[in-house]
């Protein structure tokens, strides 16, 4: 509306008076539609769906090379019954809460992933408590506070290992999300609201420690069933798009 406005202003002094009065009603019925596109937005479920797809490639189906430059990637997510395990720091009360993401985790993905003591044979997920300042000088990165690694093959993951420093333990969320398939952080691009996510950077205003609605939706689609690990990118974005337009609750702005 305040783009329309100024643009207006600019034909009036151009055009002499009688224009500017026409520049006037124009503004006014510019301000009237974009109110109407406004609140269209707020019922049409495709502007969210729009977003939930540029969200969920962002984070998932986007891969970005050494050069910075991004390129398409495909869908990476696991298959069956995941095994997760705690090391290191022992952090009283940790593992209950490690607990109930996963159980959210399970939920939102269909697939078990369950605490477990010992070293598991088959698919599993290890989360390392590390003392603080470990993680950074294991990867030699000075800022690191908490790491992820995946393994898979083919779009399909067998084994990830989560460090996390003990005076970081909110990034439980944000690890478990890079575990279970999307790679990347949370910049806000190609969006037309805030989308909050646990994988936005720790300072932005978007960042959430648990799950948001946004992360649950990007959760429920890529373990769709119709989402094979494998899937290349092109495919994926039109698949999601299918999943996203049959749900019947999309988050709304910030959530
Ligand atoms: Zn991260």
């Amino acid at each position: 509306m305040i783009e329309g406005g100024a643009r207006n202003r600019g034909y009036g002094g151009r055009l002499g008076r009688q224009a500017a009065a026409f520049a006037a009603v124009a503004a006014l019925s510019l301000a009237l539609l974009a109110g109407a596109a406004e609140a269209r937005s707020r019922t049409d479920p495709e502007p969210m769906v729009d977003d939930a797809v540029a969200f969920i490639d962002a984070l998932a189906l986007t891969r970005e090379k050494t050069g910075g430059l991004p390129e398409s990637g495909w869908v990476r997510r696991w298959r069956g019954p995941v095994a997760v395990t705690i090391e290191g720091v022992a952090v009283p009360g940790f593992s209950a809460v490690v607990a109930r993401s996963l159980a959210r985790v399970s939920e939102w993905t269909g697939l078990p992933f369950r605490l477990t003591d010992g070293a598991p044979a088959g698919d599993r997920i290890v989360i390392r408590i590390r003392h603080h300042g470990v993680v950074a000088a294991s990867y030699g990165m000075s800022d690191a506070v908490c790491l992820t690694s995946t393994y898979g093959e083919d779009g399909t993951l067998h084994r990830a290992t989560i460090d996390i420093s003990e005076r970081y333990l909110d990034c439980l969320d944000h690890e478990l999300m890079h575990a279970i398939g999307f790679n990347n952080h949370w910049h806000g691009d190609g969006v037309r609201r805030h989308v909050a996510s646990v994988l936005a950077p720790r300072r932005s205003p978007d960042r959430r420690s648990a799950f948001s609605a946004w992360d649950i939706l990007a959760i429920k689609t890529l373990y769709d069933a119709s989402m094979a690990p494998g899937t290349e990118r092109a495919e994926a974005l039109i698949r999601a798009r299918a999943i996203l337009l049959e749900q019947t609750v999309i988050p709304a702005a910030g959530e």
